[in-house]
């Protein structure tokens, strides 16, 4: 099964949403990454799920005193953990134990790892508030699809100039039929009080509301998976890549994308920070690359052609020497890139005031690197925050 047919995709998610009824019933909800409910999750709660997990109670408090899992805020104040920190907790064990890493590098990553969980969690694709009845959020919804499938129709033929006109037909044919069913169901859902609907139609708005939360989930498993794979093939934080695969169950990264990779380790360098920049095979320094280990002439080739080092050494010689020594202004006052407050410098490079503009910063270079993806998650957020015109 693959993620870029379109079809494949629905037909994995509707299969999915038919077992998961079967098993589950309609009122399971995910929330993997929602920090409304974090109030319930503390150290206990983790250390419970923890067991048999490969990380111990003592191992779990060392992580939580090394400051690599953080806590999240609920709207209604509460601090906890949210569901995912099980599976950050479980990483940050096993790579600690690969030795590669000092406490400063992990702390590096996970703070990476926080922007992106904050991406897909808070600022864009926010979970359905508990405050707000189900029928609401899901007459909100349908309006929301109705816009967005007709939004897909939008430049179909332009943005995809290697579909055969064939393909092009049916594919409009299917986005057309996507708008007029989400006219219907929103048509079904607009004007009558939940308690007066035909049954057949509370259970149908009820399934639909279930496929959508759970599609969204899915989107953000997929989203964080890619982090996941990144980090546990053994590349930085920082290397991006043109495309991914998702096979399985398993997801690949393809095409290791250099320039955009060097852009943000540059960023990194400039905040003060100290670390190789990594891929399986070796690490890039000043000094050129360092192997983890020799590699024969053949794996050479073979790293040589995978991690495209013709383009990471146009790259570099393109940037010059002077790429690896980080901006240094005189120490002191320093005006915060994000939000222009003047704060003390404790690095001389540092550019802003905190880790939240810091973490703000990453997340708008963020979308200007994905904006597809970007532009479909901000137009939902919007929408979730300023509902009804
Ligand atoms: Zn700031």
């Amino acid at each position: 099964m693959t993620m870029q047919s379109r079809p494949a995709e629905q037909e994995f998610v509707e299969e999915v949403t038919e077992a998961l009824q079967n098993n589950l019933g309609e009122d399971v909800q995910f929330r993997i990454f929602d920090p409304q409910i974090c109030g319930s999750f503390q150290r206990d709660w983790l250390a419970a799920a923890l067991e048999g997990q490969g990380v111990d109670g003592a191992e779990l408090d060392w992580i939580l005193d090394q400051g690599l899992l953080r806590r999240s805020k609920a709207p209604s104040g509460e601090e906890g953990f949210i569901l995912y920190t099980e599976r950050m907790a479980v990483l940050a064990k096993n790579l600690w134990d690969t030795g590669r890493y000092s406490v400063d590098e992990l702390r590096h990553i996970f703070d990476d790892w926080y922007v992106r969980v904050e991406i897909i969690s808070t600022e864009h694709l926010a979970y359905d508030s508990f405050d707000v009845d189900d029928y609401d959020h899901f007459r909100r919804r349908a309006a929301e699809m109705i816009e967005i499938s007709e939004h897909s129709l939008f430049g179909l033929a332009e943005n995809n100039p290697s579909w055969t006109p064939e393909v092009l037909a049916e594919r409009t044919r299917d986005a057309e039929t996507k708008v007029s069913r989400w006219r219907w169901i929103h048509g079904l859902v607009s004007n009558d009080a939940d308690a007066i609907l035909a049954p057949s139609v509370r259970k149908l708005w009820r399934k639909q509301l279930f496929q959508l939360r759970w599609l969204d989930e899915w989107c953000r498993i997929m989203q964080i998976g890619e982090f996941e794979t990144l980090i546990t093939d053994g590349y930085s934080p920082e290397v991006t890549f043109y495309g991914t695969r998702w096979e399985n169950g398993k997801t690949t990264l393809t095409n290791l994308n250099w320039s955009s990779t060097l852009d943000r380790f540059r960023e990194t360098l400039n905040e003060g920070g100290a670390f190789p920049l990594r891929t399986p095979g070796f690490n890039v320094t000043a000094q050129g690359l360092t192997f983890t280990r020799h590699p024969s002439p053949e794996e050479y080739q073979a790293i040589f052609e995978k991690e495209r080092l013709d383009q990471l050494f146009g790259e570099l010689e393109r940037r010059g020497p002077g790429y690896w020594t980080c901006d240094l202004e005189a120490s002191g006052r320093g005006q915060c890139a994000e939000c222009k407050a003047i704060f003390e410098r404790t690095t001389s490079s540092r550019k802003y005031c905190s880790e939240r503009c810091s973490s703000r910063a990453k997340s708008r270079r963020w979308r200007e690197a994905n904006p597809e993806r970007a532009r479909e998650s901000q137009a939902k957020y919007y929408r979730e925050n300023y509902p009804e015109e």
